[in-house]
């Protein structure tokens, strides 16, 4: 399904591709960028414009997608974001090539053009206060007023903006503004601002410049600096819009591409903005950006979501011109449909409970082949070690059960998979008077989970082998916000207070196959009706597994619905 609009099969942007390239608009070409600011690590909102972006430069012939980092503000950049976002879009399985970019590459021009208005009368240096400067920009039901800097001279608005970026004067001292009109229904056109002192080292620039570029300047510039023929953006800069093509007509620049915006990513139960990510990093509300909890890609990737779920998440949610907000649920649908085709079956307990199979030989042990996924015959089998003690799922057995209740109880059969029947025959308790084991004989003629006598058994348990399986940590995750729209909070609340408390929940003593011995951080498995599975970085000599998703769950439902 997908939210395309207009063209069926087709979102409105990539027909305005379509058509631009069949009118030659832009000689034929199609040039687009993906402009992240590096001042914290994407997000799966950056996916959905990394698809698009990447996406329409490679389904049409030639077509070429830059890497651009927008790093006009030294104050909140780094070169770790860099990092971060080139190894995030090469993970999604998007390739820049040659074409990694900067802003800041382009200083020295972005200032010539600057000098360029100044000397066509567009552009001149106020020394208004920015509480002044507020005061004089109006509201959207009143115009502004013209600052008393307007009319400086031509001669002496080049002399004090080359002051500027000498240095001489002090950070919000003065800014250059461009000369458009203070009585336009849009503000951006306002007399925005396009330079502003900021001194403070620039993590590719160093302290060469101490006046930087806005946004509204320096983005379509970069952009008609690059030949982009579509800029593509979210629907937040379509006032800004008229800014963008003021800048390049009044500069006459060669190339003047066409910006389009499009709705952004909103997910339910999910904030989605860098400033706000840092906010839950900073205040340690998670362990760092990869935190396995975090919309960020790094989040994601650690938690084993697949690249390639992500991209067909974005490709089914498509590219619509109103916002909208996508259930999380849909996401984690990808996810799921992914792992359920590629992520290798295996058995893992994560609350034990030993059970004793008393007619079961002692110190002995078999090997029993077990499927390693049902979904893809070509992914074989693998041998599993089964012995007289093993461990179930504790929430697998009830002494009291009851109705629907199908798994383990006194007196009752289940399969154990790929292995036996087993009838339970005894409990065994503790002082409390808790479970503490289980006794139970087998039937030998069941190997392989079958009875050759026809009879049926209703349940179907995982299991591991008591001596043969490792001791693993397992980090449980549950959503990382209580409410769908964690950042509408009453004034003078904070989002924070709408973190979940329980997002995580660490069980230590996980027991699962041995087949997953040595598997390298990031390797996914299914835990056979437990869900899916990935090593953590943080594995050592003790494995730690993240949980991806839940499978679904059939008792749980049950249990809900009452
Ligand atoms: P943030 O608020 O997270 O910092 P941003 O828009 O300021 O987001 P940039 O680094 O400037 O982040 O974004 C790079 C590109 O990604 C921009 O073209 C922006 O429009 C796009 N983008 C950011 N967030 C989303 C989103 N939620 N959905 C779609 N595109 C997005
Ligand atoms: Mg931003």
């Amino acid at each position: 399904m997908s939210n395309s609009e207009n063209t069926p099969g087709k979102d409105f942007i990539r027909a305005i591709v379509a058509e631009d390239l069949a009118s030659q608009k832009h000689g034929g070409r199609v040039v687009t960028r993906f402009p992240p600011e590096p001042n914290g690590y994407l997000h799966i909102g950056h996916a959905k414009s990394i698809c698009l972006n990447f996406g329409v430069a490679s389904e049409n012939t030639g077509g070429i997608c830059y890497l651009r980092f927008d790093d006009t503000n030294p104050a909140a950049e780094e070169s770790e974001f860099v990092e971060s976002i080139k190894n995030d879009v090469r993970w999604l399985g998007f390739d820049w090539g040659e074409s990694e970019h900067y802003t800041s590459s382009y200083f020295a021009q972005l200032y010539e053009y600057a000098l360029q208005l100044i000397r066509a009368g567009k552009s001149y240096v106020c020394d208004l206060s920015s509480e002044e400067h507020t005061a004089h920009r109006g509201s959207l039901s009143e115009p502004g007023r013209n600052s008393p800097f307007r009319d400086r001279s031509v001669e002496e608005n080049l002399e004090l903006v080359e002051r500027m970026r000498k240095g001489e004067f002090e950070n919000g001292s003065r800014v250059l503004r461009a000369k458009i009109d203070m009585a336009s229904p849009v503000i951006a056109m306002r007399d925005p601002i396009l330079y502003r002192i900021h001194k403070a080292p620039h993590h590719r620039t160093g302290s060469e410049w101490c006046v930087y570029p806005m946004y509204d300047f320096a983005h379509c510039l970069s952009d008609s600096i690059e030949g982009i023929t579509h800029s593509l953006c979210t629907l937040e800069f379509t006032d800004h819009r008229p800014l963008y093509d003021w800048v390049l007509d009044e500069l006459a620049t060669e190339c003047h591409p066409q910006q389009i915006e499009f709705a952004r990513l909103n997910l339910s139960y999910t904030v989605m903005s860098k400033r706000v990510l840092r906010q839950l990093v900073e205040g340690e509300h998670v362990t760092g950006w990869d935190d396995p909890r975090m919309p960020t890609l790094s989040g994601m990737r650690r938690r084993g979501y697949p690249a390639e779920a992500i991209r067909s998440f974005c490709d089914g949610i498509g590219i619509a011109k109103r916002d909208n907000i996508i259930q999380l649920e849909r996401l984690e649908f990808s996810v799921r449909e992914d792992l359920n085709r590629t992520a290798p079956r295996v058995m893992g307990v994560l609350r034990p409970l030993r059970v004793v199979i008393e007619n079961y030989p002692e110190g002995e042990s078999e090997m029993l082949p077990s499927v390693n996924n049902p979904e893809d015959a070509s992914a074989g089998t693998r041998d599993v070690p089964f012995s007289r003690v093993l461990y179930i799922e504790r929430g697998d057995f009830l002494e009291d059960p009851p109705k629907k209740f199908f798994r383990l109880a006194p007196g009752r059969e289940v399969r154990l998979r790929y292995a036996y029947f087993v009838t339970c025959t005894d409990v065994v308790k503790d002082a409390n008077g808790e479970v503490v084991e289980l006794r139970c004989s087998y039937d030998p003629a069941t190997r392989g989970g079958d009875a050759p006598d026809g009879r049926k058994v209703k349940g179907t348990l995982h299991w591991v082998s008591a001596e043969h399986a490792v001791t693993a940590e397992v980090r449980l995750y549950d959503r990382l916000f209580r409410v769908e729209d964690p950042l509408d909070v009453d004034p003078g609340e904070d989002f924070r207070s709408n973190l979940n408390p329980d997002s995580l929940e660490v069980l230590t003593d996980c027991r699962i196959e041995p087949s997953v011995v040595g598997a390298e951080p990031g390797t996914r498995y299914q835990f056979e009706r437990n869900g899916y599975f990935c090593v953590d970085p943080d594995s050592g000599d003790t494995l730690v597994f993240d949980r991806t998703a839940t499978l679904r769950d059939s008792w749980g439902k049950v249990k809900k619905r009452g």
